[in-house]
């Protein structure tokens, strides 16, 4: 994949947070990943579902995409879409493009072009062999980032009664019933340690990086879950 960066040197607001399932520092670059991808993964799983082209209505479920502001939009840079790959009433994560470009955008995209890569209209319809200028999870209209809990928590928040938001929780441990079937969390809340039982199911969504001793994998390691 070949990309080039535009707003590097731009002021648009980035909080560096770390909230409930999700994007700490992230760059809020958007976009899918290729088609050869998921179809590798669903022939790996033995499960169709995993196609790029059957996931594809799920992706255009969570993503509000608001198309590039020509007044926004350096004469030079142009900004093409495959709008097939969104739906109108996606959302909410919004999906937008900044009001800031850096120059050395364009003669990327020029070099690019010589070296013999194609342009592509983003990366979101399962391509990903060529150039072009990045989308970002950002709010169009404040400039500001639009993140899970922009997004997805404040969302749900504001018409769920039954969702309990425990603050400043560390999950210690998976609590398994005959080593199989998950029936609860072990978790730690300024120093009180307590047990969240589940009816139904455990959803474990604490990412892939361990930054610190209690992260996950460690989660699932401790649990020899794998
Ligand atoms: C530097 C960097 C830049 C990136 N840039 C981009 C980008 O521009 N675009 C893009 O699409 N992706 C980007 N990514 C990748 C993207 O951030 C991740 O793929 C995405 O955040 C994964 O989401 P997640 O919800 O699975 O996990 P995470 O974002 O890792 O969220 C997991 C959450 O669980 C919490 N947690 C972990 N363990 C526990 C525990 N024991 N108890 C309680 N809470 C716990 C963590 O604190 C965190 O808040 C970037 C990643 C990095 C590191």
């Amino acid at each position: 994949m070949l990309v080039t960066f535009y707003n590097i040197s731009g002021t648009y607001r980035v909080a560096r947070t770390t909230v409930h399932s999700g994007c700490f520092g992230r760059a809020n670059i958007s976009g899918r990943s290729s088609a050869g991808a998921f179809e590798k993964w669903a022939h790996e799983v033995g499960d169709q579902s995993y196609t790029f082209n059957n996931l594809l209505p799920f992706f255009k479920r969570s993503v509000h995409f608001n198309p590039p502001d020509p007044s926004s939009t350096p004469r030079n840079v142009t900004l093409p879409y495959n709008a097939s790959s969104f739906s109108n009433d996606g959302g909410p994560l919004e999906v937008s493009f900044p009001s800031h470009f850096n120059a050395i955008s364009s003669w990327l995209g020029n070099a690019f072009t010589e070296m013999g890569f194609g342009r592509l209209p983003g990366f979101f319809d399962g391509r990903l062999f060529g150039w072009s200028y990045f989308a970002y999870s950002l709010d169009p209209n404040s400039q500001t980032r639009s993140s899970s809990e922009t997004s997805f928590l404040r969302d749900a928040l504001s018409h769920t009664t039954n969702l309990n938001f425990y603050k400043s929780t560390l999950a210690k441990r998976i609590i398994l019933e005959n080593c199989k079937v998950a029936t609860g969390v072990l978790v730690n809340t300024a120093g009180v340690e307590y047990k969240l039982s589940a009816r139904r199911e455990v959803i474990l969504s604490a990412g892939a990086v361990r930054r610190s001793m209690h992260l996950t994998p460690h989660v699932r390691y401790t649990e020899g879950v794998y």
